[in-house]
């Protein structure tokens, strides 16, 4: 009889895993995919729906219920080289800092609730007062391998900026890096210009100084894994792969937004990112194809670590740039006339505690294209 109600169970999960799966998962996939570019739609939804399979397997078959637990233990099993230093290591203040500290432990709590910026830096620089002014920070007890430069493309997303912060310093912090955070904010009535913003970012930062990696880091993106390193690689490399709102698929393969970070000298290479896109979509692909075009390829954390919560929010009235299919099939040409060579600008600079913000006003004359 048992094994008969054990059957009747898994035929009512079915029921409502299908259910769920072609009156949520597969419109909301759609939805999303028609707003990306050249997807393998029916992989995806094949993963989608061997994972939600899983989960509802799992949920019928665990004590608790639908908990599907997120064991960072079994998927880095079969990851290479994890050898993290042990608990009592010591640095020493004349050698570099290693790359996998005691101090990552991994899987990272995510806290979304609101906050003030005055209550971060408050509890931040109680926690580290050696940060200076504008967020510039480096560990005392080995030297920075890296010199990292945060980019943050801002404009009217206040609430997101202390979570971002709140979350992110103490991890850079654990990770040995030296690092400043960049929040670069567009002013002007101009749709929304996240690619122009890292430009100008980029040629702010290094006025300061002679950084060695920037990360492109989208405001509302927060990681799950402090083993989720923002040195640079040898490659360019794209950090946020498995993302909460793609049910932690990477959406296509040449997807390459959200958190995304170069070596100043790729980036130098590759000209930055195109001026031209204007409002949503498309400039993550056109850094894509310029780091294709440059030989590189693209390096992204294994498994698990990869992992991103984004933090929730609508579209208030942005467009998203229709335009940007047209752009993507000249990326090659375009990339020689369009990017750091020729962008104009005049910023406002001032410092905060935590870090530097940089108000531009942009518009189309100031980045012109010579014809191609
Ligand atoms: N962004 C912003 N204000 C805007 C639009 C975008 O600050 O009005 C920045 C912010 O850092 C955000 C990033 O650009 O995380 C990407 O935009 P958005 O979050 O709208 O993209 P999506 O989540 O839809 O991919
Ligand atoms: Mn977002």
């Amino acid at each position: 009889i048992s094994q008969w109600r054990n059957l009747m169970f898994l035929f009512l999960f079915l029921f409502v895993f299908f259910f769920f799966f072609f009156a949520f998962v597969l419109p909301e996939t759609y939805v999303f995919m028609v707003q990306a570019r050249g997807i393998q739609i029916r992989e995806n939804v094949k993963n989608i729906g061997a994972q939600v399979l899983e989960q509802v397997v799992r949920g019928a078959y665990s004590i608790n219920g639908t908990d599907y637990s997120y064991d960072f233990n079994e998927s880095e099993s079969d990851a290479p080289s994890t050898t993290y230093l042990p608990e009592g290591f010591t640095y020493l203040p004349s050698q570099v800092c290693p790359e996998k500290l005691p101090s990552m432990k991994g899987r990272l709590e995510v806290n979304m609730s609101e906050i003030s910026l005055e209550e971060v830096e408050r509890s931040l620089l109680e926690r580290e007062p050696t940060m200076a002014l504008g967020g510039f920070w480096k560990p005392k007890d080995c030297l920075p391998r890296w010199k990292v430069a945060i980019l943050v493309p801002f404009r009217n997303r206040h609430e997101h900026l202390p979570i971002l912060l709140r979350h992110l310093v103490p991890v850079l912090q654990k990770q040995r890096l030296q690092f400043a955070f960049y929040v670069i904010e567009q002013g002007g009535t101009e749709p929304f210009n996240r690619a122009m913003l890292f430009n100008v970012g980029y040629k702010e930062a290094i006025k300061d100084l002679d950084w060695d990696c920037l990360i492109f880091h989208d405001v509302d993106h927060l990681m799950e894994n402090d083993r989720n390193y923002y040195g640079c690689t040898d490659m360019p490399r794209h950090f946020a792969v498995k993302l909460d709102k793609y049910s932690y698929m990477l959406p296509y393969n040449e997807f390459f937004g959200g958190v995304s970070g170069l070596m100043v000298k790729q980036f130098k290479r590759i000209n930055g990112f195109p001026n031209a896109f204007w409002g949503w979509g498309g400039e993550d692909d056109d850094l894509w194809n310029r780091v294709q075009f440059a030989n590189y390829s693209v390096s992204r954390p294994y498994g698990d670590l990869g992992r991103y919560m984004s933090i929730p929010h609508h579209h208030r009235g942005e467009a998203q740039f229709l335009g940007r299919y047209s752009l993507l099939r000249h990326s090659k040409e375009r990339q020689k006339v369009d990017g750091l060579n020729n962008l104009n600008y005049s910023p406002l600079i001032s410092r905060s505690r935590l870090f530097t913000n940089i108000t531009v006003s942009l518009s189309r004359k100031l980045a012109p294209v010579a014809d191609y």
